[in-house]
Formats: structure tokens, sequence, C-alpha cells
């Protein structure tokens, strides 16, 4: 079997978007790629997470091709393709039809950097508008509307994330998630104190050396 070890990962990651609860039922999906193999596993379309076996995980290649695998892909294969023929330090990309966020795309409202946590995704996070679940045009308007960085919301759908590796964009969808709650609560509240760019460029710095060292 193709990608023996992104596969494993892809079950490990799917089951994670049930249990940290930002996904429900079969919604969102996950792929992993391997830039010196040149193929992707992405999770299988409408297949429950707990119900996933590695062998379910599809491989393809970067035009959309199967390369292994019994399983009909993930709608979204382009939203993650996109990604990895566009942008070569980006290895994976997560999907969520996470709450807050849900809300804040149907409302079509950026996140501003309220929370510092923000920096997770960049500087702020955009909404693109609305384009249909599994369309080119869902992949190319999610791309356009990222630009330099890592998260972006689809219109009346959800979130997306994309990262080096799949622990940084899992990271990057639970924190964006975490700032959309914060963004929705706050200006429902009342005025929330939006960071600025120099507050924003002293985070994104330190977020460089946040954490342990490789080992
Ligand atoms: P898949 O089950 O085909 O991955 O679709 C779920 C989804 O979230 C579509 O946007
Ligand atoms: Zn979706």
């Amino acid at each position: 079997m193709l990608l023996q070890k992104e596969r494993e990962l892809i079950v490990e990651y799917g089951q994670k978007l049930i249990t940290t609860g930002l996904t429900k039922g079969t919604g969102g999906n996950i792929s992993i790629y391997n830039p010196e193999k040149q193929l992707m596993a992405i999770s299988p379309s409408g297949l429950e997470y707990f119900k996933t076996l590695p062998e379910d995980v599809v491989v393809l290649d970067l035009a959309g091709h199967v390369a292994d695998g019994g399983r009909k892909p993930s709608s979204e294969f382009e939203m993650h393709c996109i990604f990895y023929r566009r942008r070569p330090n980006i290895q994976a990309v997560v999907h969520t039809h996470s709450l807050y966020a849900a809300v804040l795309a149907c409302l079509h409202w950026n996140i501003e950097p309220t929370h510092y946590l923000i920096g997770f995704a960049g500087r702020q996070v955009k909404c693109t508008p609305y384009e249909t679940f599994g369309t080119r045009e869902l992949a190319e308007a999610a791309f356009a509307a990222m630009e330099d960085n890592y998260t972006v919301l689809l219109g009346n759908h959800g979130l997306l994330a994309v990262g080096p590796d799949i622990v940084r964009a899992f990271q990057t969808a639970e924190e964006t998630e975490f700032c959309a709650q914060i963004y929705y609560l706050t200006k429902t509240a009342g005025q929330p104190v939006i960071l600025s760019d120099s507050q924003m460029d002293v985070v994104l710095e330190k977020f460089k050396t946040y954490g342990q060292k490789e080992r």
C-alpha cells in the first residue's frame, strides 16, 4: 500500500476531528502530501471517521488521479491539491465544519486579530464568497482568500487550515476555531479591541521560537 504512514495519520487525525468537536458526522476532510513521491493521502468521501481504516484512505497525484485505493476520495480533493501545487511549504490540509467558524462563515465575516492566537493563522482570517462544496470554484476561492496565511473561512460552509505537517495544520484549525469563538462572543458583547499590525508582528516573530526545539 502506498503512503502507509500518511494513511495511518489520516485515520488518527480524522478521529481527532470528532473527539475535539471540530466536526460532526462525515463533515470535513484531511490530507497529507508526500513531496518525495509527489502523492497525497486523503480521507475517503462520506465515510465515518471511526469506521475509516488506513486502507480506506485514497492516494492521489496532484492532478487528482487515483494512484492507490479502492474508495472514492473526498469531494474536496481539488481544494487540497491546489495548496500542494501552488505553495511548496504546505504538506497538510485540514477542513472542518466547526461551529463558530461556520457561524462566521455564514455571516461572511473575516476574523479580525482580537486574540493573539490568531497568529497561528496569520494576521487575520478572511472569508470567501459562497461556492458549492466539492468544486474547483471553491478551491480557487479558498486559495485566493487565504493569500499567504494558513486559514480561511469558506462562505456558508466552514474552515480550512493548512500547514507544513498534520500536527501544525490541525493545531491551526483548533486555534482558529477558538479565535472564531472569541471574535463572535466579543462582537456580541461589545467592541473587541483589535490588535495592531505592530502587535501582531511581535506575536508572529515570537511564534517562530515558541514551544520545544526539535531534538
Ligand atoms: P467528503 O466526505 O466528500 O470529504 O465531504 C465532506 C465535506 O466537508 C464537504 O465539504
Ligand atoms: Zn465541508
